[in-house]
């Protein structure tokens, strides 16, 4: 039998995906999992790609099947695991053999694992896949780091099976070591951010409108025939109309209201806030997950608390504010992609990394789970502007912003006054009024870090350190 031409380590949900996805390119693929039933079970489910695959039970037939050199995809759960698969699989490789780790990495670790590498006959790439289990399957978006030229060497195979936005393959070089991986975490970040922003918008429209599930369905429906057209708003008009098989029920009311996580978002903010880039969405969301899985916490809270005793959401026209809430949605989503931008535009510097913004909007276009037609938006606003110094103050999205904004202070300000939590939407809305005031009021948080700590601060009228006249107080 002919040997495979790539390899791929774990058959849970993503690696079975993807082998399958990849064989069924024309790519022989030998597949090799921890518990061995799980190899058995995804071959004989193989149907008519079992002639591309070669199932192996022991680690010596996985190497010995694929052709040297190797690129072998490693998809298993991410943290030490992946250190102590590669640490088993090492031995058996040989010259210019390429390990792929293509779950979900922090980049940190991915820089570790190129670096030790470095020099020796093995090479290591870091590669960001987004699109789920549909995605691995039938097409995700593909974020690369690592060598260009060990890119080069597997680029054929990840073209064939990248998700494509308009014949454009999904799937691109993104820059050395970690450089795949950070950008995989920052698109789940903003992931965090869109879906929060999505259920803040939910509530008003449930708590707020009173609407049931179905009809939040309908609303989310028409939204996706226009600019919010996207994965997001489509799952989220699915979701909302689903019934539940036992009850009949809208599955949604059934469903416990505590999200779980496993660190991408999280890791945005950390990076973010270690290079001093304000990520406000994507801080607001993964907070709000971390409140929403307070949930005894928080019943206990409303019997002691109570709800904000604001009596009836009232709107003075129903349709008007369900058109507000649709450009609010676009407004807070353009703040979250412009912070998202941001910190990629700043890791690149940071990490030297050259990170090309157009290209990631554009392979975000289609397989990953923020695919959306705004991001074709996105791909041209960056290609006009390559070095933008943000998202906003392009003229398409300046002029975006100008035009729906005004529904955000408006959708905001009734959620406030209604007792409705948005911290989502309402980041958006302080982060464009602070990012678009010259003067802001900074001045006096200088004058304070002088008066208690002798800081100093530049004076408008010329630079370099000054103190004010506080006398005494310097010292306090
Ligand atoms: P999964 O279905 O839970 O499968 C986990 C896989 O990891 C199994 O093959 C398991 O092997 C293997 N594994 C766990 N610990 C191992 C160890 N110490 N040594 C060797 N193999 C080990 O996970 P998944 O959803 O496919 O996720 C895989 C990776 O893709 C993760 O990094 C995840 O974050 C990332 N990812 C997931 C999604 C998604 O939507 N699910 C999307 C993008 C990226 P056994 O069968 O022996 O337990």
């Amino acid at each position: 039998m002919s040997q495979a031409e790539i390899g791929l380590i774990g058959l849970g949900v993503m690696g079975s995906n993807l082998a399958l996805n990849i064989a069924e390119k024309g790519n022989k693929i030998a597949v090799f999992n921890r518990t061995v039933e799980a190899t058995r079970k995804f071959y004989s489910e193989a149907g008519e790609l079992k002639g591309q695959i070669v199932p192996c039970e022991t680690i010596e037939e996985f190497v010995a099947a694929i052709r040297p050199p190797r690129p072998i995809i490693i998809m298993i759960k991410a943290g030490e695991a992946v250190d102590q698969q590669m640490e088993i699989l090492k031995p058996y490789l040989s010259k210019g053999d390429i390990m792929i780790d293509a779950g979900n990495a922090n980049f940190r670790d991915t820089m570790r694992r190129f670096d030790a590498l470095k020099g020796s006959d093995l090479t290591f790439i870091g590669m960001g896949v987004s699109g789920g289990e549909e995605g691995a399957r039938h097409g995700p978006s593909i974020m690369v780091g690592g060598t260009e030229e060990s890119y080069r060497r597997v680029e054929k195979v990840l073209t064939s099976i990248a998700a494509k936005y308009e014949n454009d393959p999904c799937v691109a070089w993104l820059g050395e070591n970690g450089a795949g991986h950070f950008v995989k975490t920052i698109h789940n970040g903003i992931e965090y951010a869109d879906m929060q922003m999505i259920a803040e918008i939910y509530g008003i429209l449930r708590d707020g409108l009173k609407m049931s599930a179905a009809e939040i369905g309908e609303v989310f429906g028409t939204w996706n025939k226009g600019r919010l057209n996207s994965y997001l708003i489509e799952i989220t008009e699915k979701v909302l109309k689903a019934a539940d098989p036992l009850t009949g029920k809208p599955i949604v009311d059934l469903i416990l209201d505590k999200a779980g996580q496993k660190g991408t978002g999280k890791w945005s903010v950390i990076e973010a806030q270690n290079m001093g880039i304000p990520a406000t969405g994507i801080e607001a969301a993964v907070a709000a997950r971390s409140i929403s899985s307070m949930k005894e916490e928080r019943e206990a809270a409303e019997k002691i608390l109570g709800l904000p005793p604001v009596g009836e959401f009232t709107v003075a026209d129903r349709q008007a504010f369900i058109e507000d809430l649709e450009n609010a949605l676009l407004a807070a989503k353009i703040g979250a992609y412009a912070q998202g931008f941001a910190v990629m535009s700043a890791a690149s510097k940071e990490f030297g990394w050259n990170l090309p913004m157009p290209t990631i909007a554009k392979i975000w276009r289609a397989g990953c789970i923020i695919r959306s037609q705004f991001l074709d938006e996105i791909t041209t606003a960056f290609t006009k502007a390559p070095d933008v110094a943000n998202l906003i103050v392009t003229p398409a999205f300046a002029a975006m912003v100008k035009e729906t904004d005004g529904a955000l202070r408006r959708v905001v300000s009734a959620a406030v006054l209604g007792g409705l939590p948005v911290p989502a939407l309402a980041s958006a809305l302080g982060y464009f009024d602070s990012y678009r005031r010259g003067r802001g009021t900074a001045n006096v948080i200088q004058a304070q870090r002088d008066f208690f700590g002798a800081h100093g601060f530049d004076r408008v009228d010329g630079a370099d350190s000054h103190h004010g006249p506080w006398g005494s107080g310097l010292n306090a």
